[in-house]
């Protein structure tokens, strides 16, 4: 009986800290649990991540591959060092820059693949486009391909402004030629055929001055340089000009 009574009396006095105990217990063992449960999702959340920088990775390095591959396919994004003798027109890199309607390629440039003394473009204007209005200091001789349009030419450069320009039609199979700095713009009039020119400039590369319209002061027009086409390789300097 006295052990009995003991054993009640000890029951008694110890029972709330046994289930105090057992209750920590319970709730360390499920913390326990869940911290194991986020390791788990933390290392595969991490493992995730690390085979996505992976694979992005990859992807980086593949398109850096890719490109320099495109670069040294078509020798035309900055190939001062020099481009091969014969290319397909095709194969180089055409672009329309900011310009509605235009595509562009650089066929010979002297940012772009070292020439000294010309630079040859070959472009295509959609109906209704053409150049901005402009001027600079260097020849430029056009040999239209294909379609039809009008230039715009303004002889007025010792005036203030360029003034009314005097209109040529070109077609196909035509070449003209703009004199230094005369203000100009070339533009497809033709609503139903792109037209295509190749165009020569002498003493590249351009820096082209461009109006809002013909009653623009010369002195407000605003310089363009780079040209879009050279911004990508503008951090090359020019090549020196060879005596001649
Ligand atoms: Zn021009």
């Amino acid at each position: 009986m006295l052990q009995s009574d003991l054993q009640i009396y000890v029951n008694y006095i110890f029972f709330p800290f046994r289930t105090l105990y057992l209750r920590a217990n319970r709730v360390t063992e499920r913390s326990i649990a869940k911290v194991k449960r986020e390791a788990q999702t933390n290392q595969t959340t991490i493992f995730l991540q690390a085979r996505i920088m992976g694979c992005e990775m990859l992807i980086l390095f593949a398109a850096l591959l890719f490109s320099a591959a495109v670069a040294t396919a078509d020798g035309s994004l900055c190939a001062t060092d020099g481009i091969p003798i014969v290319r397909n027109i095709s194969e180089i890199t055409q672009d329309s820059f900011p310009i509605p309607g235009l595509s562009h390629i650089t066929v010979a440039g002297a940012l772009a693949h070292g020439f000294k003394e010309v630079e040859i473009w070959l472009e295509t204007v959609a109906p209704g486009g053409g150049t901005p209005i402009h001027r600079h200091s260097c020849e430029e001789v056009f040999v239209v391909l294909k379609g039809s349009g009008t230039l715009y030419l303004a002889s007025n450069s010792h005036l203030k402004y360029p003034g009314t320009p005097q209109e040529f039609p070109i077609f196909a199979n035509s070449t003209f030629h703009i004199p230094v700095n005369d203000v100009h713009r070339v533009w497809n009039t033709n609503e139903h055929e792109g037209l295509h020119f190749l165009v020569v400039i002498s003493r590249p590369p351009m820096k082209a001055f461009i109006y809002d319209d013909w009653s623009m002061p010369h002195s407000a027009a605003k310089l363009k340089f780079p040209l879009f086409w050279d911004e990508k390789c503008y951090h090359q300097a020019p090549p020196a000009k060879d005596e001649l």
